[in-house]
């Protein structure tokens, strides 16, 4: 009888975190970004990455990275509009020229929006940043395919940003959630309302609702696999963020509790955690 192998695979790159040149913090760690991720997922000829990280160098090794998985690079899905994962589009994009760069409408959009301002990670990143930030095509339906395989759109609202969402792959049971769910990493709650955090938690509900077997998500400490006890975890810190914002502590208390509920989250970090 001949043994049946999953059709699809997956392969995580983690950015590690890196320092920004950016003034003191009155709280916690020095500036730095948080490790990022990308996620490739691998057929038998080609292959599907979501996101597409930040820096020059993040960027290049990334390409490197997917050049040694040896499949031809199809698509590229952006889950989010924000420059942490896409503003290395350009430099996959000269490696990987016949790829298409996709995202959902909402999402190009913030693309758009992000790049017609001044772009705000240049001033932390000095000479760090593609000088191009290229942009994603909209799709036009709420899935894409690997080989025939679905790889499904998710649409999950106001969460980190606004009109975010991450990708569900059926076949491998895996949510590659982009900032939608964060792994054992402090997440940015600072910008925060009532109302986004209880559409937040919405999100990561809806995530929960498809039992994935591995949740990928945007930011993550490198050690951590990608279980999908982080949808629940990331439910509990942003409760329990919200608990500690209704009663109204300093700013300096606020960064304790959450520091000393979370001891082992990496990225300590008051522009996260206080905005
Ligand atoms: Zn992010």
């Amino acid at each position: 009888m001949p043994t049946s192998r999953p059709a699809l695979s997956y392969d995580v790159f983690v950015a590690p975190s890196k320092l920004a040149k950016a003034p003191p913090p009155r709280v916690g760690d020095p500036p730095a970004w948080d490790p990022i991720t990308s996620t490739l997922i691998s057929g038998a000829r080609d292959a599907v990455l979501v996101d597409a990280l930040m820096t020059v160098r993040e960027a290049t090794a990334l390409a490197d990275w997917i050049e040694l998985h040896d499949r031809r690079l199809t698509t590229i899905y952006i889950t989010h509009g924000h420059g942490d994962h896409y503003s290395g589009l350009s430099v996959v994009l000269d490696r990987f020229p016949d790829a298409r760069a996709v995202a959902t409408a909402g999402t190009v959009e913030q693309m758009r929006n992000g790049s017609t301002t001044a772009h705000p990670y240049r001033a932390w990143f000095p000479g760090q940043i593609p000088d191009t930030i290229a942009l994603a095509e909209p799709l036009d339906a709420g899935h894409f395919d690997l080989e025939g395989l679905p790889l499904e759109v998710i649409e999950t609202g106001h969460t980190d940003t606004v009109d975010s969402t991450s990708l569900y792959v059926p076949d491998l049971s895996l949510v590659v959630s982009g900032d939608v769910a964060y792994n054992h990493c402090h997440m940015y709650v600072g910008a925060t309302t009532a109302g986004s955090r209880a559409e937040w938690i919405a999100a990561l509900d809806k995530l929960a609702a498809l039992h994935p077997a591995a949740v990928v998500t945007g930011h993550k400490d490198p050690t951590q696999g990608n279980p999908p006890t982080v949808l629940a975890e990331s439910r509990g810190y942003i409760e329990y963020y919200g608990k500690l914002r209704e009663a109204a502590l300093t700013d300096q208390d606020l960064f304790d509790a959450m520091v000393s509920r979370y001891p082992d989250w990496v990225s300590r970090q008051q522009s996260l955690i206080l905005g």
